[in-house]
């Protein structure tokens, strides 16, 4: 799923990602030559849940790495800084949590 600016990057490696539409089953990462609509891209890939998925309803899948039908799939924000931007709350808690560590 884009976002408003259609900026959308690999959850693995952070390559920047030039989708036209969904992620298909054919779509595989540029930077690290992963398939993208696999659990391991996954928002929902939880490794601790049941299932490894945090949404219940979705198939046991043998492979986290490989492409799948999973009805559930939603690609996950990239690493870093992007998860940030995404969420300005997310980084002025950060910014307190840095500002708190400063004055130990
Ligand atoms: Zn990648």
């Amino acid at each position: 799923m884009a976002d408003a600016t259609g900026a959308v990057a690999c959850p693995l490696c952070g390559q920047a990602l030039n989708l036209s539409g969904p992620v298909s089953r054919k779509d595989v990462c540029p930077g690290c030559g992963r398939d993208l609509r696999a659990c391991h891209a996954c928002r929902l890939h939880a490794p601790t849940a049941h299932n490894e998925c945090r949404e219940p309803r979705a198939e046991w899948q043998a492979r986290r790495d490989r492409s799948n039908y999973c009805d559930f799939f939603e690609l996950a924000p990239a690493p870093g800084a992007d998860a940030t931007a995404a969420d300005p709350r997310e980084a002025e808690r950060q910014q307190k949590l840095n500002d708190l560590f400063r004055n130990f």
